[in-house]
């Protein structure tokens, strides 16, 4: 398969400080030392709990944070140093669709001004061209042309999130990071979504880099799955030899939580106990053992590093290497 991303040794620290004044020198690690790669014409996801640092790693991949440390490689530029013009340029490439179709558009501006927008922005066109393009783009989200000229307030949700995915489209990106893209939507709406981003994956041959908490949909619609705990990724692989096969022991809980349409099967449910450590002071060793019912003392003090551990499934945990 064709490399498309190279994420290497990515990280993003805040201060903890709540003032100029104030003496608090920890930092909170939202993204920690993240190094995996992403094909061309795969769909990835990325699951764990709120706060484990889904968004931020989706948000330095598109370099709409800057990094602590680490790099970004896309057609072996590292793209962590593009700023100005060739980030602008950059944009062409990777865009992202948000999770809250409410508040991710201007609602002062006309849909199909929202979706020409880019276009505009890059300087791709003359108005009519633009014009024309969105217009193309209305019909490839299953969008009447009379949507042009219509406002977000006039829109359903499901509507408004077709706009999302024609505005991230029009540039035709090699990448789109769908940010809990399906979340906020009931649950029909959410299946006809899904059925068009794979309907777009099919026609145009976008990657996508999926942030999701739905289990469920993440393995509908994924190729691969990393799990992330506490800013840091804890498992990765295929995404049914990991559902059939989580080996650390959050993954193992967190997929034993997924509902099963059958009242006769075997629910055998992981309940973890105590909340996620605050990530201000999170514990020294592996992030989870404060909560894991394996730990031992090599736990608390050494972190595991993310481990082969056989067909390019990788997982970060003692109990595996
Ligand atoms: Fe549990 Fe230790 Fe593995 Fe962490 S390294 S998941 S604490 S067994």
């Amino acid at each position: 398969m064709e490399l498309l991303f190279d994420i290497c040794h990515v990280s993003k620290y805040y201060s903890a400080k709540s003032g100029a004044f104030s003496l608090d020198h920890r930092v909170v690690k939202a993204v920690d030392d993240i190094s995996f790669q992403i094909y061309k014409g795969e769909t990835i996801g990325i699951v764990g709990e709120s706060g484990c640092g889904k968004t931020t790693l989706g948000k330095l991949i598109l370099h709409l944070f800057e990094p602590t440390t680490g790099e970004v490689l896309f057609q072996g530029q590292d793209i962590l140093k593009l700023k100005g013009k060739g980030l602008r340029k950059f944009r062409k490439h990777a865009q992202i669709v948000y999770q809250d179709p409410y508040t991710s558009l201007n609602p002062r501006m006309k849909i199909g001004d929202i979706i020409g927008e880019p276009l505009k922005i890059q300087k791709l066109g003359n108005k009519d061209e633009i014009k024309e393009k969105a217009y193309e783009m209305l019909k490839v989200v299953g969008l009447a042309k009379d949507f042009y000229t219509k406002y977000p307030f006039e829109c359903s949700g499901g509507q408004r999130q077709r706009v999302g995915i024609a505005r991230a489209l029009i540039l035709k990106p090699e990448l789109i990071v769908c940010d809990e893209a399906v979340s906020a939507l009931d649950v029909s709406t959410q299946s006809q979504i899904i059925n068009l981003l794979q309907d777009i994956q099919k026609e145009f041959g976008v990657t996508y880099l999926f942030i999701s908490h739905g289990l469920s949909v993440v393995r509908h619609v994924c190729n691969r799955v990393i799990v992330m705990y506490l800013g840091q990724v804890v498992e990765m692989a295929d995404c049914e030899e990991l559902y059939k096969n989580p080996l650390h022991p959050y993954s193992q809980a967190l997929f034993s939580a997924i509902p099963i349409p059958d009242p006769e099967a075997d629910i055998n449910r992981i309940m973890l106990e105590g909340d996620v450590p605050n990530p201000v002071n999170a514990p020294k060793g592996c992030a989870f053992h404060t909560r894991c019912k394996y730990a031992v003392e090599k736990c608390r003090e050494i972190r595991p590093e993310l481990c082969d551990a056989g067909d390019g499934h990788k997982v970060s945990c003692h109990l595996h290497i």
